[in-house]
Parts: structure tokens; sequence; C-alpha cells
């Protein structure tokens, strides 16, 4: 098996990444073309996408190295605007690696559908659902034939009373195995397609028919152990520590501590065509599943005084369905990626969401984030100054140097020169 710690990845040239990730990945010649191309869609696909279409946008796709998961290398295409992630990322895995890597595990792939139901006796539907409930699930798995063929699709109903401002509902849930899909699409069919049967069951009028995000059955969680020695010795691991109590116990602290999670979570997600939007939903609520928002990873010490890292996290991804087999430079990150299913993928986005929290917090931890951060900031800082090319280079280490990242101050010292 190919290894993901190809060395100083960073300091190749484009051409000799591309061959370092075409030779890792079994990559075909088109392929690498589709890579060396500007964005991946042609104003056709998009314009079939979504509505009102003029233009397509396009983001920096990076490649995180090191990570090693649950004992498999993997390189991870990373689609992310911010400066330092890819890095943070690959650094965290290096540590990692030390002590085996990343050990992750994902729940099945279950979805939750609900359907709302008004002006309804909610004491004898429940036992009447219960009774039909095999006529439901049937009925609703005649609405994929692809997820029934699989063994997959509809497995069990549910219902929940909810007492509101407009009074007492009915909520009918239904827990779908999706397999390899995020699922949406078809929850939501089969919530439609059952809904007049539920009607026509419990007398009750049904309002929405649709896919809830809160994705709490399909949580992916692993942990992994950094060396104290690489981390910065003991003094710095047990300031992560300390970070992580605040994160903890301060949502003003936890928001941003999992922004630093999500900025892993995402920019695979992102590179894989997933719904980053049902993922950021679900994350932040899982995160105040207690009644109180908290850190989504946690942080403490083995008998060796290494620093160990547990996540836990709702991912509702896929390998197939939505734009996942449709964007040709996403079908080729899932090629670089080799994930053979959702359960695999989640794990990878997991171990990421991880690596990144890991790196963010030991920077802040240690040496504080704007060192490194604000070095690669001031090449974009450069660049919007109107910095020709060729004296990037010397201004972003006169600003660094002087601790003064600007754009006036690239602007006086392009003067200068
Ligand atoms: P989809 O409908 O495009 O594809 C899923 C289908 O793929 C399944 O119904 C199944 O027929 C087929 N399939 C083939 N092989 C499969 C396998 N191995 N495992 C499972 N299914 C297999 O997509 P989807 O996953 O149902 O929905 C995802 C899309 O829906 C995303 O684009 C998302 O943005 C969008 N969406 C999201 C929401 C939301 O609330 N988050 C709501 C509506 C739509």
């Amino acid at each position: 098996m190919a290894r993901s710690s190809t060395k100083k990845f960073h300091e190749k040239s484009r051409d000799e990444r591309l061959k370092a990730v075409k030779s890792f990945a079994r990559l075909s010649n088109k392929d690498i073309e589709i890579l060396k191309s500007s964005g991946g869609i042609s104003f056709a696909e998009a314009n079939h996408m979504v509505e009102n279409v003029i233009g397509t946008l396009s983001f920096p796709l990076g490649i995180a190295t090191n990570f090693r998961i649950n004992g498999k290398d993997y390189l991870i295409p990373m689609v992310i605007e911010e400066s330092s992630v890819i890095a943070a990322a690959s650094k965290a895995a290096k540590i990692a690696r030390k002590h085996g890597g990343f050990v992750m595990e994902s729940d099945e792939s279950y979805s939750i559908g609900q359907i709302q139901l008004v002006d309804v006796d909610v004491r004898s539907a429940i036992p009447k659902i219960t009774k039909a409930s095999k006529k439901i699930l049937s009925l609703a798995n005649s609405k994929s034939k692809t997820l029934s063929r699989m063994n997959k699709g509809a497995k069990k109903i549910t219902c929940k009373k909810l007492e509101t401002k407009s009074g007492t509902m009915l909520i009918v849930e239904i827990l779908v195995d999706v397999g390899d899909a995020m699922g949406a699409n078809v929850t939501n069919t089969m919530c439609e397609g059952v809904a007049p049967l539920i009607e026509e069951i419990t007398g009750g009028r049904a309002i929405l028919k649709i896919l809830s995000n809160y994705s709490t059955k399909r949580l992916v969680r692993g942990r992994a152990v950094f060396d104290k020695e690489e981390v910065g010795g003991t003094h710095v691991v047990n300031n992560i520590i300390h970070a992580y109590h605040f994160a903890a116990n301060d949502p003003y602290r936890a928001v941003t501590h999992n922004k630093g999670v999500m900025n892993g979570i995402i920019a695979v997600a992102n590179s894989t065509g997933q719904d980053t939007r049902a993922i950021e939903a679900a994350a932040h609520a899982f995160a105040s599943k207690d009644k109180r928002y908290t850190s989504l990873t946690r942080w403490k010490k083995d008998k060796q005084g290494n620093l160990v890292g547990d996540i836990e996290v709702p991912m509702p991804v896929g390998i197939v369905g939505g734009i996942v087999n449709v964007h040709p430079m996403i079908k080729v990150c899932t090629k670089i990626l080799g994930t053979n299913s959702a359960k695999e993928l989640g794990c990878v986005i997991g171990a990421v969401g991880l690596a990144q929290n890991f790196s963010a917090i030991r920077a802040l931890a240690s040496e504080g984030i704007q060192k490194g951060h604000m070095k690669l900031h001031a090449k974009n800082i450069a660049a919007s100054a109107g910095v020709p090319k060729n004296k990037i280079h010397e201004i972003v280490s006169r600003m660094v140097k002087e601790n003064n990242v600007s754009v006036t101050r690239a602007r006086e010292i392009l003067k200068e020169l």
C-alpha cells in the first residue's frame, strides 16, 4: 500500500505534486487533465444544477498528507479558502502516525424521516401506527427498489407526541438505512409516499414530510494519540487540556473550538461533494445535545503523558447520489481518497476534523495561532494590495518580520521598493 507521508510535499512543484498523487491513487491522464482544469464544471453543467446561473466560482483544492486511518493510508483532498488549514491537518496527521494514526468507527447510515400530524387523537393514533408499521415500512420501501435490493431502506417506525402552541402533534419517524448515499432525497420520497397511509390510519392531517438533518443515528467517532514530545512537551500537553476544558465549559470558546473542527470536516466534505449545510447543522445541534453547547472533541492524557483526542460527530455523507458522481473534479477527488463506502468516508472526514482541532489548539496553547496563519495570510494581503508577483516574497517576509500584516503596510513597502 502506498504511503501518504510523501516527503516535503509542500515544497514540490505543482507537476511534482500531481505526479505523487497520480502514483498514490493510480489516476489516469484524463484525471490529471481534470485536476489541471480551472474548476471542473462548465456553464451548461452548472446551469443544470441550480437556477439563474451566470457563472461558476472555484476554490483552492489541496492535498493533506500523512493520514493513516484504521491502518490505511490516505491522501486527502481538501477544498477551502482559508490558509493554514491543509498544512495544519497534514502536520497533525504526521504526529498521530507515530502512535498508529486515527482509529475511527461509524454507525450504519441511518437517516430519520419525519411526518408531522395535526388534528389527531395522539393517544389512539400511536397504537394504530405501531400495529400497521409493517405495512407502512413496506410502502416506504416500495419507493426505492435500489435500497430494497440491497436489503437496506426503511427499517423502523417510531412515534412521538409534541405539545406546541398550535396544539398537540404526533410526529411519526421513519428510520431509513440509506446505504452509501447521504439519503435526503430517498428519505423525503419515502415520507411523502407513506403520509397518505398514515393519515388514513390515524385520521390526522399530515403537514411536513421530510428528513431530519439531526443525524444522530449516523455518528462517527474515533481517537488519535499525539506523542507528548512531538506535541511540544508536557507543558504544551497540559495547556491543550486546559484549552479543551475552556471549550468544554464555555459556549463562546466552544463555537470557535468547533469552528476549527469544521475547518477540517467541511474542507473534505467540499472536495467530495457533500451537503455541507446538513453536516454543519447536525454537528452544532449535536454539540448542544446535553442542553448546553460544548466541544465536539475531548482531550486528555494517557498514562505515558501523551495527548489523546476523541471526536464524535454526526456524519450524513454519501459516495453515491447528489453531485458525487456528476461533478468531474469531485469524481477525481473521490478517486484520490479511495473510500469504498459512506461509512469509510465518514471516518476519514471525522479524522480530519480531529486533526484540525489538534493543530488549532496546539498552536493556541503554545506559540499562538497568528504566527503561522499570518505568514500565509500575508500572501493574500500582498496580492490584494496589488503587489506584483516578483515582489510578493520580499514584501510578505518583511510584513511578517515586522509583525505588521496589512494592505496599507504592503503598499508602503512596495512604494519603498
Ligand atoms: P440521490 O437521490 O441523488 O441518490 C441516492 C440514490 O442512489 C438512492 O435513492 C439509490 O436509489 C441510489 N443508490 C445507488 N447505489 C446506492 C448505494 N450503494 N447506496 C445507497 N443508494 C444507492 O441522493 P440522496 O443521497 O438521496 O440525497 C442527497 C442530495 O439531496 C444532496 O445533493 C443534498 O444536497 C440533497 N438534499 C438535501 C436535503 C437536506 O435536507 N439536507 C433535502 C433535499 C435534498
